[in-house]
């Protein structure tokens, strides 16, 4: 079968990309390179030994999709194509409305009129209501958003039921990631954030790799053991070895599903730059300053749903997110650009 990955350069995409490739499908991948290389893809044809169509373009582009499915048979659509940094949502929130929003709303008209009719979203556990208990199940509160890309999130999620619920011949996955992190473990592809990183794994091995001079731990003052925040770190192979059992999942299944992929447990900040030292034996320099904005104590994730329905659970540790994201960082000081 072939699979329309959108978005198929960026950081998930190219894991992706690999994942389902290694697994015998087919992949066209649309990609616009707003915040991504094609080297990316490159990478990965070199690194499987396995072609895959790669168009540039945007997902908001009727006409190059017309295009894409009329020279494809494609038999499932993965949709990561988006804009995605919270912070700059809030200062943009017209540019990420119509590119998270439009792109849906253009790529599924598109699918409608040719036939293909599963589809499988990258959504985020950032839908959830933030008086959830942890771990976070499918079936906690969602909506609240604090910022317009969570917004764009739950609204998508709101638009492909939406779709299936109007039409029952669809099959709509909707996959809610956690903190995904690492790398391929060969460190030839992994996440190359444009300028300053807003999250915490990328900023961590940019100190290491000496671009940045030290880490600030945003509050030590949460209701945690350590006051740190915690979160769900998940390998983002893990999380692309997600999509490939969504995708199977999807041919067989009609009707919307959503599915957590974290890996259950929930590790602090101080925990993970500890952990980095000792993975890597680099020293990370750190600052403990203000609280940020916005950050909940905890998130982590119910994940049984998805062993139960997908087959599917993470299987790589705190210390091997740490070791890939650093392999990818030493190898490539400058992301893809060097
Ligand atoms: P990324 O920025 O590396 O990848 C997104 C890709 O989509 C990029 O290659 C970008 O160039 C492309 N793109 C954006 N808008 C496009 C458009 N209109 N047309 C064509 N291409 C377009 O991000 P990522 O970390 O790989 O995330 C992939 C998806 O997963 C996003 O939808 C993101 O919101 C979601 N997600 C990511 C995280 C995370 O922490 N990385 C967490 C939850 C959800
Ligand atoms: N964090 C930090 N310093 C940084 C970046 C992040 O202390 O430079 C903290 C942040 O406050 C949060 C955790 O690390 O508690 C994870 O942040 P990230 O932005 O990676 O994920 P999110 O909070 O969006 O889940």
């Amino acid at each position: 079968m072939t699979v329309l990955v959108t978005g198929g350069m960026g950081y998930i995409g190219s894991h992706t990309c690999l994942e389902l490739l290694n697994s015998g499908y087919d992949v066209v991948s649309v990609d616009n390179l707003c915040n991504s290389s094609p080297v990316s893809l490159e990478r990965v044809q070199a690194l499987t030994g396995k072609k895959l169509r790669s168009y540039i373009g945007d997902v908001r582009d009727e006409a190059l999709l017309r295009r894409i499915f009329s020279e494809n048979d494609i038999g499932c659509v993965i949709h990561f194509a988006g804009l995605k940094a919270v912070g700059e949502s809030v200062r943009k929130p017209w540019e990420y409305y119509d590119n998270n929003l439009n792109s849906t709303l253009v790529l599924t008209k598109v699918m409608r009129e040719v036939g293909v009719k599963r589809i499988i979203f990258s959504s985020s556990a950032t839908v959830y209501t933030s008086d959830n208990e942890m771990p976070l199940k499918e079936t906690s509160r969602t909506g609240g958003c604090t910022n317009p890309y969570g917004w764009t999130k739950y609204m998508t999620e709101q638009i492909l039921s939406g779709i299936s619920h109007a039409d029952g011949d669809w099959s709509v996955t909707l996959l809610r990631y956690f903190n995904p992190i690492g790398a391929h473990e060969s460190g030839q592809i992994g996440e190359d954030p444009r300028g300053i990183p807003n999250n915490l794994m990328p900023y961590i091995t940019q100190v290491a790799v000496g671009r940045r001079d030290h880490l600030s731990v945003f509050g030590d003052d949460y209701p945690t053991p350590d006051g740190t925040c915690i979160r769900d770190y998940i390998h983002v192979v893990d999380l692309a070895k997600g999509h490939v059992a969504a995708v199977e999942y999807t041919v067989g299944h009609k009707g919307t599903e959503v599915f957590n992929l974290g890996t259950g447990k929930g590790s602090s900040v101080l925990e993970m730059v500890n952990t980095f030292m000792e993975a890597t034996g680099v020293n990370i320099p750190y600052e403990i300053t203000g609280r940020r904005a916005g950050d909940l104590p905890e998130c982590y994730a119910d994940p049984a749903k998805s062993l139960e329905i997908l087959g599917w659970r993470a299987e790589k540790t705190l210390a091997d997110m740490c070791r890939d994201s650093w392999n990818w960082q030493s190898k490539n000081p400058m992301g893809y650009n060097g």
